[in-house]
C-alpha cells in the first residue's frame, strides 16, 4: 500500500473528528443566548476570522484572549467589542533574565493602558522547568507586586494532567520535576497573599483530576474562580471519574466556575478542528451522551477518551455559559457591565 491508496486515503481520520461529525451541523442548545469564551489564545486577524466563523456557528458571543500585545490593536478594530484581552509576557522568549522581566514589566503596563484587568501567569511544570521561574521567584514576585499595584486581578496556569506526572513521563521525577501535589502550593501561597483580588484558575484549577483538593482550595478562598476550559483533558478527567460525583461537584460550586475552550489559532488549523472543541464542550456540559470522544487524545486509555455527558441542568448552564463570566470578568474585573 502506498500513501496514494485511495481506500486509505478516503479513510484518513482527522484528529478532531475521529467519528466524523458534521461540526456545522450545530446540535440545539439547551440555553438561548450568547455564550462567553473566558479563555482562548486568539491572535492575527486573518486566522482569527476562521476561528470566529465556527465560534458564531457555536453561539460564542464575547471572547477573553491571550494574545500578544503587539495584535491587541488590530483585533480591537477589527472586531469591535468582541475580545477583552488578558495580559501576558512574550512567553516565547520567557527567562529570569532582568532584560525579559523588565519587557514583562512593560507589557503590563501596555495592556493595562489598552483596557487589560487580568494577567495571567503560566506556572505549569513544563514552564518552570525551562524558565526556573515559578510563582514564589523574586523576580516574577516583583511582576505580581507591580500587577497588583496597576489593580490587575489574577489568571494562573498551574498543574497540568495527572497523565504527564510519574517515572517515564513527560514530568519525569528523575529530571527534576516536582509531584502533581507539589505544584499547588504556591498558588495557595498567592491566593493568600492577594485576597482583594479575583483569581482565575486556568483548566478547572488544574485540578479536575483532584476534585477534593480543588474543593478546599474554592472553599477556603472564595476570590479564586475557575475556567472550564482545555477539551481533551477536561473531557478525559470527567469520564474517568464517578459522573455522578463530577456532577455534584459542578452543581455545588456552580457560581465558581465560566466556560472557556482554550482554542488556539494557528495557520493549521480549518472550522472542524474549531468546532469540535465546542462540539465536545456542549455535549460535555449539556446532554447525557454517552460515548467516544470525537477527538484524538494520546493522553487517554488507548487514545481515545469516553465522553459522558453531565446533562447539567439549565440554571447551572446560564450561570457556567454566562452569568458567571458577567459577575466576575466583567462586573469584578473590568468593572462595568457587558
Ligand atoms: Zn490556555
Amino acid at each position: 500500500m502506498t500513501e496514494h491508496d485511495p481506500t486509505t486515503a478516503s479513510k484518513a481520520v482527522e484528529p478532531y473528528n475521529r467519528l466524523g461529525i458534521h461540526y456545522h451541523q450545530i446540535p440545539r442548545r439547551k440555553i438561548a443566548g450568547k455564550i462567553i469564551d473566558a479563555h482562548t489564545h486568539v491572535h492575527h486577524v486573518e486566522l482569527t476570522r476562521k476561528f470566529l466563523a465556527a465560534a458564531d456557528a457555536y453561539g460564542i458571543g464575547a471572547i477573553w484572549t491571550m494574545a500578544p500585545l503587539e495584535d491587541v490593536d488590530a483585533l480591537r478594530s477589527s472586531f469591535p467589542g468582541r475580545f477583552e484581552f488578558i495580559a501576558i509576557p512574550q512567553w516565547r522568549n520567557m527567562n529570569s533574565t532582568a532584560e525579559f522581566i523588565n519587557d514583562w514589566l512593560h507589557r503590563l503596563d501596555a495592556f493595562f493602558e489598552k483596557g487589560s484587568r487580568l494577567v495571567k501567569f503560566h506556572m505549569a511544570p513544563g514552564t518552570q522547568h525551562r524558565t526556573g521561574l515559578t510563582l514564589d521567584h523574586p523576580e516574577v514576585r516583583r511582576v505580581i507586586r507591580h500587577a497588583h499595584q496597576l489593580g490587575y486581578h489574577f489568571m494562573t496556569h498551574v498543574g497540568d494532567p495527572q497523565a504527564w506526572f510519574g517515572p517515564g513521563k513527560k514530568y519525569d521525577p528523575r529530571d527534576g520535576y516536582k509531584s502533581f501535589e507539589e505544584q499547588f502550593p504556591m498558588l495557595e501561597r498567592l491566593l493568600e497573599e492577594f485576597p482583594d483580588r479575583a483569581h482565575l484558575g486556568a483548566h478547572m484549577g488544574g485540578s479536575m483530576e483532584d476534585l477534593d483538593n480543588l474543593q478546599r482550595r474554592l472553599d477556603r478562598f472564595e476570590h479564586y474562580f475557575i475556567d472550564s476550559s482545555a477539551t481533551k483533558w477536561i473531557v478525559r478527567s470527567v469520564a474517568l471519574q464517578p459522573l455522578e460525583q463530577v456532577r455534584a461537584f459542578i452543581i455545588h460550586n456552580q457560581d465558581r466556575i465560566v466556560f472557556g475552550s482554550d482554542l488556539v489559532v494557528g495557520e493549521k488549523h480549518n472550522f472542524d478542528h474549531y468546532a469540535s472543541r465546542y462540539w465536545v464542550h456542549q455535549k460535555l456540559w449539556e446532554t447525557d451522551y454517552r460515548g467516544e470522544s470525537p477527538i484524538a487524545d494520546p493522553d487517554a486509555p488507548g487514545g481515545v477518551s469516553k465522553l459522558a455527558g453531565l446533562d447539567l441542568p439549565v440554571e447551572v448552564l446560564e450561570k457556567l455559559y454566562c452569568s458567571n463570566a458577567r459577575r466576575w470578568l466583567y462586573e469584578r474585573v473590568l468593572e462595568r457591565s457587558c
